[in-house]
């Protein structure tokens, strides 16, 4: 079942097979957990007399059916559809097979959008098929996927009820006393009712049991890791206190509580044989580059090595940069190396043989640290910026040869509620920066309308004039479409180069240039040289340069908030007053979100706010890297997620062995190696 190929399917060909790869189906075991994203209820059917404006659905008698070409090579197909109570006007644009394979005379489930269009009531473009016991599309409660160009929900009804009908062979994947203490339902009754609901109580049924499913995986894999971790052995690292008190002296403010209360954790954890595994989740500005160099003091001070990962060049080499400044008071800097993809061929030689001899103690990087074969022989502290999750695998290739594995220590800026963070990073001890450096000032954050941009267009320039600089996102690297121009950067600079910020100095900057173009922009800003950026969400993550105040994002209703707030967290980093601007892609009022954004500041409560409108997807889309996104327990169902992480805890207590459990134990060993760091 998960390995064999959809094309197996009844009515699957290569063609439709292709379309099915760009949603990531590959097998029918994708197919039958690729969820519906939500449902539309078309279980009531009304009487065509008692019909109101809305969604409706109906069951009629066609009475006749029209094809023409109007203006324009347009093709309009009418029927009109009538049961004992009243008639109803049907059409369909540019569908011309439609009047061929609608049958006069037949009754049919209708269902869709009944409405006043050029003063007469009728449903444009309707679901419609021949009425019978299993109706798939309408008279009932209807499925709604993802879709992609070629492929329709209904496709995809079509080819999951054929799935199902296969009557495929479902392991079954937790064990029976677990399913039978939560009272669940049944796999293959789940599964049925998951795609094709009888009544939304069943539904409920449906959810509850795949989520539980799911957490109980993925909070087995992440307990086994756990277990696992605590049995390897690390160099147990000693806090030394009067180079703690020295280092704080030097730096030009003092530590915030929470600073100093994840310091101290961190340096408890590196006193252990056991190896660190710590997730600092902290708001953007929180100050975590300051905790991980004191995580990193006390390594250097013992001899070992410390490898930094950023996940961009560009942070890299800021990171290195801040870090040389932290380090230089105590004697340090100069056992600073960086290592990034983009070095020329000599400089990477040679920052290899800084490694490898021992020289370079503190490395600051990106993947390459652990792409690149480069013998980090003497590691002992690994630190994490902007991740979640540091595979087995990873920590593997880092394990010391004398069979130490370094400690680690993770940071990410994503607000994740802990609930949550319990189940996807179980394996991770968490500690959250609840305090932010005092001298902040909220920044002023305004919806735009893009009929404003000639006042704002002024504001911007008010502060380039007294000397603080721009940040411009906009959500597209090149023009898609026509209505998309002013959302690509390429046209945005274009445009305000010739026009508005003529005699201001601007920049570009997106993920396709090369890492040489990029660096060099970034500097540029960073020392400014220039006084506007336009960029993409590559300056998203961490990108610090206190003297840029405002950011303004186009086409803000595209962005996540959690994205959004991490962009908005790149100003207001300094004692000057920063400014956020969403400028929306029309004129239609603002959407709650939006306007979550501009009254709060907080980024966990703007996460549970997504969490709640956008569903799941919205927070995790950005922490999809791996396959951590749980496809159907309802993340802010947080008993559901309680009750499967103890059944989890307990399987392990009883001493339950995994070996016995074939399809749970598959799983369970892909989960453990997923990480997000590939
Ligand atoms: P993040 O948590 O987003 O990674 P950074 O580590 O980049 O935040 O810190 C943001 C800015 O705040 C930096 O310029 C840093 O020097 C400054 N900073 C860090 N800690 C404090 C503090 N306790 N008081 C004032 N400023 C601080
Ligand atoms: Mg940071």
């Amino acid at each position: 079942m998960n390995e064999t190929s959809i094309t197996e399917l009844r009515g699957v060909g290569p063609e439709l097979a292709k379309k099915y790869a760009t949603v990531g189906i590959h097998s029918l075991e994708d197919l039958l957990t690729y969820y519906p994203r939500r449902y539309e209820d078309y279980s009531v059917i009304t009487p065509l007399g008692s019909l109101k404006p809305g969604q409706v659905s109906l069951k009629a008698q066609i009475k006749q059916v029209t094809g023409r070409y109007v203006r324009r090579g347009m093709h309009i197909t009418e029927a009109i559809a009538s049961d004992k109570t009243g008639s109803v006007r049907l059409v369909w644009f540019n569908q011309a097979y439609r009047a061929g394979s609608i049958k006069a005379g037949a009754e049919y489930y209708i269902s869709g959008l009944f409405e006043l269009r050029r003063q007469r009531f009728s449903i444009a473009s309707p679901s419609i098929e021949l009425v019978s016991d299993f109706p798939m599309n309408t008279a009932r409660i209807i499925p709604i996927y993802r879709e992609t160009k070629g492929l329709s929900s209904a496709q995809i009804r079509k080819s999951v009820r054929a799935l199902l009908d296969s009557e495929p062979v479902l392991p079954e994947t937790l064990p029976a006393w677990v399913a039978k203490e939560a009272k669940l339902i049944d796999q293959r009754p789940a599964y049925e009712a998951i795609h094709f609901p009888e009544s939304m109580k069943q539904l409920a049924q449906a959810k509850e049991r795949l989520g539980y499913e799911e957490v109980f995986e993925l909070s087995l894999a992440s307990l086994l890791n756990k277990d696992e971790l605590l049995r390897e052995k690390a160099l147990s690292i000693p806090f030394d206190e009067h180079l703690a008190k020295q280092f704080v002296s030097h730096l030009p403010f003092t530590l915030t509580d929470a600073q100093k209360k994840v310091v101290w954790r961190i340096y408890l954890d590196m006193q252990k044989t056991t190896p660190m595994n710590r997730l600092v989740e902290g708001d953007v500005g929180s100050g975590k580059t300051v905790v991980a160099t004191m995580a990193a003091l006390m390594a250097l001070k013992q001899g070992f090595q410390v490898a930094f990962m950023a996940p961009t060049e560009l942070l890299a080499r800021q990171h290195a940069e801040t870090i040389a400044g932290l380090l230089k008071p105590l004697g340090f800097a100069d056992r600073l190396a960086l290592l990034v993809g983009g070095l020329k061929a000599q400089d990477k030689h040679d920052t290899h043989h800084l490694i490898t001899s021992g020289q370079a103690q503190f490395i600051v990087g990106t993947h390459a640290l652990i792409q690149e074969k480069v013998d980090m022989h003497n590691l002992g502290l690994v630190v994490i910026d902007e991740q979640h999750r540091f595979g087995v695998a990873q920590r593997k290739k880092l394990q010391i040869k004398a069979g130490h594995m370094p400690h680690v220590l993770s940071m990410t800026a994503t607000p994740i509620p802990r609930s949550l963070a319990l189940t996807l990073y179980g394996e991770l001890d968490i500690s959250i920066m609840d305090s932010k450096p005092a001298n902040r000032k909220p920044i002023v954050t305004k919806v735009i309308s893009p009929n404003s941009r000639a006042q704002l267009y002024a504001k911007l320039d008010e502060q380039i004039e007294q000397g603080r600089q721009v940040f411009i996102v906009c959500p597209l690297i090149t023009d898609s479409a026509v209505n998309e121009q002013l959302l690509s950067v390429e046209s945005v600079y274009d445009t305000l180069r010739k026009g508005p910020f003529k005699h201001r100095r601007i920049g570009l900057l997106h993920g396709k240039l090369k890492s040489g173009p990029k660096n060099e922009v970034m500097e540029a800003f960073a020392a400014h040289k220039l006084d506007m950026i336009v960029s993409t969400t590559v300056v998203e993550v961490g990108v610090d340069v206190p003297n840029a105040t405002v950011m303004v994002i186009e086409g803000a209703e595209r962005f996540g908030l959690a994205q959004i707030h991490q962009l908005r967290g790149r100003v207001g980093r300094s004692n000057y007053q920063g400014y956020c601007y969403l400028v929306m892609s029309d004129s239609k009022a603002p959407t709650r979100r939006l306007r979550a954004v501009e009254s709060s500041q907080d980024g966990f409560a703007l996460a549970d706010l997504d969490l709640e409108i956008r569903g799941p997807g919205a927070i995790y889309g950005t922490l999809q890297h791996g396959q951590l996104d749980l496809r159907v327990a309802t993340l802010t169902d947080t008993k559901l997620i309680a009750r499967a992480r103890t059944a989890a805890q307990e399987f392990i207590d009883k001493g339950e062995n995994l070996l016995h459990y074939k399809q749970l134990n598959n799983r369970v060993q892909q989960l453990r190696t997923v990480t997000n760091l590939n």
